[in-house]
């Protein structure tokens, strides 16, 4: 393993066409999986792969090669360490230069990539409280770069970064001010680099003048929302933590903040089982009782499922009316950009949302939206719509690639 920055190049030996020049690997630690990608410096090349099952029988690490090729290593029961020490061996011949991981919880101190430290590694694990599945993952993926390949610079791009330029009106509660100034209790935002990607490409993909101001609808089994002016997040549906906002796939998003006290007097809940209740079993799966799995809901209210329909329903209804919402933090509205797993996919479910956002003149052509689908990226607002509108397809990997050279100093080369 190369511990310098000096140049790098990896063809697949079959064909030689595929080029992984100076790669930074981007690693994703979850509380049960691990998604990492090693992309090329000209980001046309990747490997990828995710472990997954952590801890479980089944764990696995399903692994793409140079040449496409896919392949399962199994290790049973194994945590984060093992995939990580295997991962690693399975990427160490390609002589990464950086590392960049996801951190999800970054508190109020980063508004930016960062290059990891001890006092960076301390505050990733200290902000568990904040984060309490994902931060205490972040730290062993990079205390496992730091066991084997101590002299690769690893830097972490969290989640909430992009969200701190929020205005106060946006990131503060109506709550007592000391919580704010003792306790560091405010909204934060999630999902940054996914919404910072997307606005990013739709102000590269448009033809109207900038400054933007972009509704991002990241639409997956996590979703949120965000309003970004001229490149900024200026408000977003996430808050302290991930939450706030939207109905999700098993978290409920918005409810009254009475709900805990009630059903602690109601049914004598504990906090910790309501906290279960509200993250793991509610949203789609919720209301539909089925899944959270939004193709198994679109099959099951087709044939007639009553849960399902209403899960579908409410789950439009809720992403409109927060766009709606959110629409009042821009000076100016281009348009809404939809991504994520849902948003990518379900031409339904985009088409739903913007019916309930029937006050704002906003006109689609419904071919073109059907169309915009596994991946495709594009636009579908009709020619006398008020905004534009247009799926695409995130990439948090190339976002966390890009910021990690760029907190290092490291210059692209075309
Ligand atoms: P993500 O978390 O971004 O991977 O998104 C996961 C969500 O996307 C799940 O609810 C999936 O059901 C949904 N999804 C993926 N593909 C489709 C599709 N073709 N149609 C509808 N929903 C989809």
């Amino acid at each position: 393993m190369s511990d310098s920055l000096s140049n790098s190049t990896f063809s697949d030996q079959t064909t030689g066409t595929h080029q992984l020049t100076n790669p930074t690997l981007v690693l994703n630690c979850g509380s049960s999986s691990i998604k990492y990608a090693l992309i090329s410096e000209d980001e046309s090349t990747r490997i990828t792969g995710l472990a997954e099952n952590l801890g479980l029988d089944t764990a696995r690490i399903k692994h793409t090669k140079l040449d496409g090729k896919k392949i399962e290593i199994s290790i049973p029961g194994g945590r984060h360490k093992l995939a990580l020490q295997k991962i690693l061996e399975l990427l160490e011949q390609y002589h990464f230069i950086a590392v960049g991981h996801r951190g999800v919880h970054g508190g109020r101190e980063y508004s930016e990539a960062v290059r990891v430290d001890d006092h960076v590694l301390s505050e990733v694990k200290r902000l568990k409280i904040l984060a309490p599945l994902h931060n205490p993952a972040n730290a062993l993926g990079i205390e496992a770069v730091q066991a084997i390949y101590p002299d690769i610079p690893q830097v972490v791009v969290f989640d909430t970064a992009f969200h701190q330029t929020m205005p106060p009106v946006a990131y503060r509660y109506p709550i007592p001010k000391a919580l704010y100034e003792d306790e560091k209790i405010r909204r934060y935002g999630f999902h940054g680099t996914s919404h910072a990607y997307v606005s990013e490409r739709g102000s590269a993909l448009t033809q109207a003048k900038g400054p933007h101001g972009w509704l991002t609808a990241h639409l997956g089994n996590g979703c949120s929302a965000t309003a970004v002016y001229d490149g900024k997040s200026l408000d977003t549906s996430m808050g302290l933590t991930p939450l706030e906002g939207l109905m999700m796939g098993t978290r409920s998003g918005d409810v009254d903040p009475g709900l805990h006290i009630h059903l602690k007097r109601l049914l004598g809940m504990s906090l910790e089982e309501i906290d279960k209740m509200l993250n793991s079993e509610s949203g789609l799966l919720g209301i539909s009782g089925l899944s959270n799995d939004l193709r198994t809901i679109e099959q099951a209210a087709s044939e007639g499922h009553a849960d399902a329909q209403l899960a579908i329903d409410m789950f439009c209804y809720r992403v409109g009316k927060y766009l709606a919402s959110l629409s009042c933090a821009m000076p100016v509205f281009t348009g809404i950009i939809f991504t994520g797993g849902i948003g990518e996919n379900s031409a339904t479910t985009r088409a739903r949302i913007l019916e309930v956002m029937r006050h704002f003149g906003i006109k689609f052509d419904a071919e073109k939206n059907k169309s915009l689908v596994g991946g495709a990226e594009g636009s579908f607002q009709s020619a006398d719509s008020s905004i534009e509108l247009w799926v695409i397809p995130t990439d948090e990997e190339c976002r966390i690639a890009q910021e990690t050279r760029q907190a290092l100093g490291l210059e692209r080369v075309e």
